[in-house]
Parts: structure tokens; C-alpha cells; sequence
């Protein structure tokens, strides 16, 4: 949907760009929705963490809802 501009459910064109996914917690707080991967799960403490905010994309017709990660590359692990 976002390379296509076009709704894969209903195939509308009316597709609104760059949402901002919010994510609210545990109350009223507004966070970036954010998606993250680590380095050293096993860690206890530093994990390692990386983290990239999320966008949506959702079709004005159907609703449908396409979510993507802004900075893709920041979560890659590297190869040990
Ligand atoms: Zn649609």
C-alpha cells in the first residue's frame, strides 16, 4: 500500500499516508508506536535494544491498516 498507493483489500486509491501510530500505555501518555529487536536477549540489563517508530498507512474506503517500521535498517542484528 504505501509503494502502491493502492488498498490491497478493496484495491481503493484513497489512501492516506504516514499515520502516526500512537501508542498510549497505560494512560493518557502519547507514545510513538515503536517496534524493537535485541542484540543480546539473554542479556539481564543490556539487552541492547533498537528501536524504530511506526507508520501507518490505512485505506479512507475500507480502513485497512499497513503499519511500517520508519527506520527498517536500526533493526537488524548483526551477525555474531
Ligand atoms: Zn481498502
Amino acid at each position: 500500500m504505501k509503494q502502491s498507493g493502492k488498498c490491497p483489500k478493496c484495491g481503493s486509491h484513497e489512501v492516506i499516508a504516514g499515520a502516526k501510530a500512537i501508542d498510549r500505555a497505560h494512560g493518557p501518555t502519547q507514545k510513538d508506536f515503536t517496534v524493537a529487536t535485541f542484540r543480546t536477549p539473554e542479556a539481564f540489563i543490556f539487552k541492547g535494544e533498537q528501536k524504530s517508530p511506526v507508520s501507518a498507512w490505512v485505506c479512507g474506503s475500507c480502513g485497512f491498516v499497513e503499519l511500517y517500521a520508519q527506520f527498517p535498517d536500526r533493526l537488524k542484528i548483526p551477525a555474531a
